[in-house]
C-alpha cells in the first residue's frame, strides 16, 4: 500500500524533462499542510531512537517538512541560506553546493551562532538526487563540530547517487518515497519489501 507522499507523487507529481520531477501542486509552490504534517511524524518515529535537538534544512524547500518534523522533537529548526555571507553575517560555516535542478553552484552559510559542538542534528530535506546539497550540509556539520544523527528525506531519486553515497559513509538515511525511475512521463516507485 502506497503511503501519503507516494499517493500524492503518483497522482499529482509531472515529470519534466532532465528526469526532474515536478511537485508544485503539494511540496515546493503550494503546500499540503496534512501531508506535510504526517511527514513531520513519520521522521520523528523513526528518528526518535536519536537524540536530536535541532533540525537542519537548506532554504527554501526543506523548511516546511524541516518544521512540522521538528514540531514533533519540540526542537529548534535552522536553515542554511543561499548566497553570499551578507544576509547571515561573517562569522558562518559555508559549502558550495551544485544544484542540479538550476545548473549552476551556490554557497550554503550557516551562522555560527546557530550550530556548535552540542547539536545532534537531524538533516531533513525534500529531495535527494546526486547527494550535492546533502554533502554542502554535511560539510557545514563538520566545521561546526555538530553532530549529525541521519537524513531525512521526502523523495528520493533513486536512480541517482546520493542514497548509495550517503549510505556507505555510513549515515542513517530515511527515504519516504524512493523513486526508481521515471520514464515517458511515467513514475515508479521503489516497492516496499512485504514484512
Ligand atoms: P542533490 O543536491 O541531491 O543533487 O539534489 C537535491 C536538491 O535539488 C533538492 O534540495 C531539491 O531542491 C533539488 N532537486 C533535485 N532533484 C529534484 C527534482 O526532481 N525535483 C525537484 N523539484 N527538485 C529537485
Amino acid at each position: 500500500m502506497l503511503n501519503a507522499l507516494e499517493s500524492a507523487i503518483m497522482e499529482k507529481g509531472i515529470v519534466l524533462e532532465d528526469h526532474i520531477l515536478k511537485v508544485d501542486m503539494f511540496l515546493n509552490h503550494q503546500i499540503d499542510i496534512p501531508l506535510i504534517e504526517q511527514m513531520g511524524r513519520d521522521f520523528y518515529d523513526y528518528f526518535k531512537k536519536y537524540e536530536i535537538n535541532k533540525v537542519l534544512t537548506v532554504e527554501a524547500s526543506g523548511i516546511a517538512i524541516a518544521c512540522f518534523t521538528a514540531r514533533c522533537f519540540g526542537v529548534p529548526v535552522v536553515f542554511a541560506k543561499k548566497g553570499s555571507h551578507k544576509n547571515v553575517g561573517d562569522n558562518v560555516y559555508s559549502a558550495e553546493v551544485y544544484s542540479y535542478t538550476k545548473g549552476k553552484t551556490v554557497q550554503i552559510n550557516v551562522s555560527k551562532e546557530y550550530l556548535n559542538s552540542d547539536d545532534k542534528v537531524l538533516f531533513v530535506d525534500d529531495f535527494l538526487a546526486n547527494g550535492a546539497a546533502a554533502n554542502g550540509v554535511i560539510e557545514i556539520i563538520r566545521q561546526s563540530n555538530a553532530q549529525l544523527m541521519g537524513v531525512g528525506i521526502a523523495i528520493e531519486k533513486g536512480f541517482q547517487a546520493g542514497g548509495k553515497m550517503l549510505l556507505s559513509s555510513g549515515i542513517d538515511l530515511y527515504s519516504l518515497a524512493i523513486i526508481d525511475k521515471m520514464e515517458k512521463g511515467r513514475i515508479y516507485l521503489k516497492r516496499r519489501e512485504l514484512c
